[in-house]
């Protein structure tokens, strides 16, 4: 017998022996300046990511929930507000509308992307209109697990309503949809440094891109503040959403391997799909795009199964992960912020959906061995 190799669902200390020399380089220089706190890596990273996706503008954020709450601010969205989201996403998407005052409305997913449903989105646009509470104003469309939303579909729905459009593309930075990276697919586009994200850092971090200056100079002042063009003019109610200039020089370093770490991530999946198509349901592919590949998910036949394989996974020295063991609108702290709206196919996805591990130091072997595992765990 052969070592098992060891099989990591991330592995960060990997990704810092790969970068060690420029990282602590940047390191170093931000000890040497002392400028912590929006220091020239910050302006840097900004210019460096802005250039990535081809977005006018960058802003760089202390996290992807602040990146949302900022976008909301600069709106104006608050009470009376509704902001239609996807119910199978992150806990910050919903939880941002709610803490400004405004009201999410969820929208049921497409059950073979689990991006959100662009005609279910339009019907409950039609019905809160119709209803007349509320005043519908945004649209968050959640880019989720790695790959791009239906952006042509959101936007036109948004232009037919008038209503903002925001990307949360905090699992997606680095993804593609018609040739263009997401960042300018949407009136602003946010996206998270969380550790384990594609592009993550060593703490939180997010960054907020949009084509537009004056929405550009506006999250900048609500990022610190509210304040004006001097330090002590406070213009309007903001936050501290300020990113560190230490995390700057981390997310620097990694930018600098970012596209290798991207195929990395995309030879895993493609070969994910080759081993386990015939025994399990494995991601569709959202046309005309590619993903930055923060998840892999597969979909078992109930939840009895995912049950069962991922327990022998678990023996086999495989781990694996739940996104989401639940759709946002089943939450507790949600639940009574919803109509009885029945969202079947993210109630659905919630029951038995499983992750793999992906990431750009999962070695061949490993990815061999995951596969094994799942094909006797099926079996
Ligand atoms: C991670 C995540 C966020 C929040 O990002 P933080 O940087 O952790 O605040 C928001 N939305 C989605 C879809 C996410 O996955």
């Amino acid at each position: 017998m052969t070592d098992r190799p060891t099989v990591t669902f991330l592995d960060l200390k990997a990704q810092q022996r790969r970068i060690e020399a420029d990282l602590r380089a940047r390191l170093e220089r931000v000890l040497a300046h002392c400028q912590f706190v929006l220091g020239p890596e910050v302006a840097e990273l900004e210019a460096s990511l802005a250039a990535f996706c081809g977005a006018a503008h960058c802003v760089a954020v202390s996290s992807g929930t602040d990146a949302l709450q900022i976008a909301m601010m600069a709106e104006g969205i608050g009470r009376g507000d509704a902001v239609f989201l996807p119910a199978f996403t992150y806990t910050a998407t919903a939880e941002v509308p709610l803490v400004l005052g405004a009201t999410p409305v969820f929208v049921d997913v497409d059950p073979a992307t689990f991006q959100i449903d662009p005609a279910h989105l339009a019907a409950r646009i039609d019905a809160v209109a119709r209803a007349g509470r509320l005043r519908p104003r945004a649209i968050i469309g959640v880019d989720l697990f790695g790959q791009p939303a239906d952006w042509p579909a959101i936007a036109a729905i948004a232009s037919r309503h008038g209503l903002v459009t925001i990307d949360d593309c905090a699992q997606s930075f680095g993804a593609s949809l018609h040739g263009a990276r997401l960042g300018r697919h949407a009136d602003v586009t946010t996206t998270s440094f969380f550790p384990s994200k594609p592009l993550g850092g060593y703490g939180d971090g997010g960054a907020m891109f949009t084509e537009d200056s004056d929405r550009a100079a506006l999250c900048r002042s609500l990022r610190t503040h509210g304040e004006g063009t001097t330090r002590y003019e406070v213009l309007r109610t903001g936050m501290n959403g300020r990113l560190d200039t230490l995390q700057a020089a981390v997310l620097l370093a990694k930018l600098a391997v970012f596209e290798d770490e991207l195929a990395a991530r995309a030879r895993i999946a493609a070969a994910y799909d080759a081993a386990l198509r015939d025994v399990v349901t494995v991601p569709a592919r959202v046309p005309d795009s590619t993903s930055a590949w923060a998840i892999y998910a597969i979909l078992l036949r109930d939840g009895a199964t995912r049950e069962r394989v991922q327990a022998a996974l678990r023996a086999d020295g495989v781990p694996t992960a739940i996104y989401y063991p639940r759709a946002l609108h089943q939450q507790p702290a949600y639940r009574d912020h919803h109509d009885a709206t029945v969202l079947p196919v993210a109630e659905d996805l919630a029951t038995r959906i499983l992750a793999l591990p992906i990431h750009p130091d999962l070695h061949d072997d490993a990815v061999a061995a995951v596969c094994a595992a799942l094909r006797r765990a099926v079996a």
